[in-house]
């Protein structure tokens, strides 16, 4: 697969994260504690970094969320975490990052939604937040949402469209309404002293084929980082399913620097799903690798016991356990390819693709199970103990071929 050419950008650092067109595409995530509640918060970003989310956002919403930023700040630091923390600003932001200097300081983003500064003195309230956020050296991202759109703007659109009988349907006024946000706040944050290269832009629809059509005409028309995610996603498949549609195919056109994955979590779920999804979109797009990929076929009426289905998780959840020492030790391991299938059908053929393959029996099948490696045959495993076996060759496999020169020259 060619991979896409990227869509040129400046580049904008959060943090210690660089954002833009020459860099891999950065996974983002957004906690959903209470900002105030500072323990809390904390050990839910370290749960998010953990699984890989490389910037993570928090609400900021009231004074005593933002008197508890320098804490979180401190804990992370304590924990040894340094992910660069973003701070959600709505209808108050100017007030609190002006209140709370230290909050201002600790946050390496400031997110604004131009829709959500006020309606008198909007552009006075946005100001304030640029200057602050000029002062601290830090990222600003505008980001519109069509839930909480400028209305002023899009009264101002819709009467214009009106009076030029153009007739456009309220949908594309809407959309560009959206643009027009985004892309003239961006003007007034520069003109207010913010670099380019400190502003990133999101325009979040909750529509896959409405975010399509918004990021292609954003990206015509800025050179800005872009920020992408499907607004309200949504719970489980719905939400990760349409997600991946409308990320892939702005991703595959070499549109969008980081992507959030918004899926809601079941009541006490695991937050960081949404983390997994969003790596798992980029793997799958081959545009990073962030663990070894499992190629399982779906198994049919070829392979009748559930042997095949324990074995193909067994696999997935042994590499998945390996990963944090295999991280330092095996950098490159994130680029094997392990096949699993369920008989000899496709078996052989899929397992040569990989780095290392193994066919298991189907029914009426010989008792055996063929491992390849590197597309060629090496043994076949018979008898109860094939998993066992299996994962000691892929241990080996693993020493084998990606330890790193530092762990080796250290030996
Ligand atoms: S590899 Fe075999 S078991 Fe798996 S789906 Fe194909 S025919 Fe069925």
């Amino acid at each position: 697969m060619t991979v896409p050419q990227r869509r040129k950008t400046p580049t904008v650092m959060v943090g210690g994260v660089a954002v833009g067109s020459e860099h891999p595409v950065v996974v983002q995530s957004m906690t959903n504690t209470d900002t105030a509640d500072a323990k809390g918060t904390a050990e839910q970003i370290a749960l998010l970094a953990g699984a890989g989310s490389e910037i993570v956002r928090i609400t900021v919403n009231t004074d005593e969320a933002a008197a508890a930023v320098p804490e979180i700040a401190e804990r992370l630091a304590d924990l040894g975490v340094t992910v660069p923390i973003v701070g959600d600003f709505h209808y108050n932001g100017h007030l609190l990052l002006h209140r709370h200097p230290l909050a201002a300081v600790a946050l390496a983003k400031y997110r604004i939604n131009p829709g959500n500064v006020g309606t008198k003195r909007r552009d006075e309230n946005f100001r304030t937040i640029v200057a602050i956020a000029a002062a601290n050296g830090k990222t600003v991202r505008i980001g519109v949402n069509w839930g909480s759109l400028d209305q002023d703007l899009l009264t101002e659109l819709m009467d214009e469209n009106a009076r030029s009988g153009e007739g456009r349907d309220a949908k594309s006024v809407y959309i560009e309404a959206m643009l027009q946000s985004a892309l003239r706040s961006a003007v007034l944050a520069e003109e207010a002293g913010l670099g380019h290269d400190r502003i990133i832009i999101s325009a979040k629809v909750s529509g896959v084929r409405d975010l399509v059509q918004v990021y292609r005409d954003l990206a015509s028309r800025c050179d800005y980082p872009l920020h992408l995610g499907l607004t309200e996603a949504g719970l489980g498949t719905k939400g990760i399913i349409a997600s991946s549609a409308a990320l892939s195919v702005l991703l595959s056109e070499g549109i969008g620097d980081t992507i959030r994955v918004s899926l809601t979590p079941r009541p006490n779920g695991d937050r960081s799903e949404e983390v997994r999804v969003a790596q798992q979109i980029l793997q799958s797009l081959e545009l990073r690798n962030f663990a070894p990929q499992v190629t399982a076929c779906p198994g049919c009426g070829r392979t009748t016991s559930t042997f095949f289905q324990h074995m193909a998780e067994d696999i997935q959840n042994y590499l998945k356990e390996q990963m944090p020492q295999w991280q330092s030790r095996y950098p490159d391991v994130v680029n094997m390819k392990v096949a699993v299938m369920g008989c000899v059908v496709n078996g052989p053929g899929e397992s040569k693709h990989a780095n290392i393959g193994i066919s298991l029996p189907g029914t009426f099948e010989d008792p055996k199970a063929p491992v390849y490696i590197d597309g060629a045959l090496s043994v076949t495993l018979k008898g109860d103990s094939i998993v066992p076996e299996f994962l000691r060759i892929l241990d080996d496999y693993v020493e084998r071929n990606y330890r790193s020169a530092a762990v080796s020259a250290t030996v």
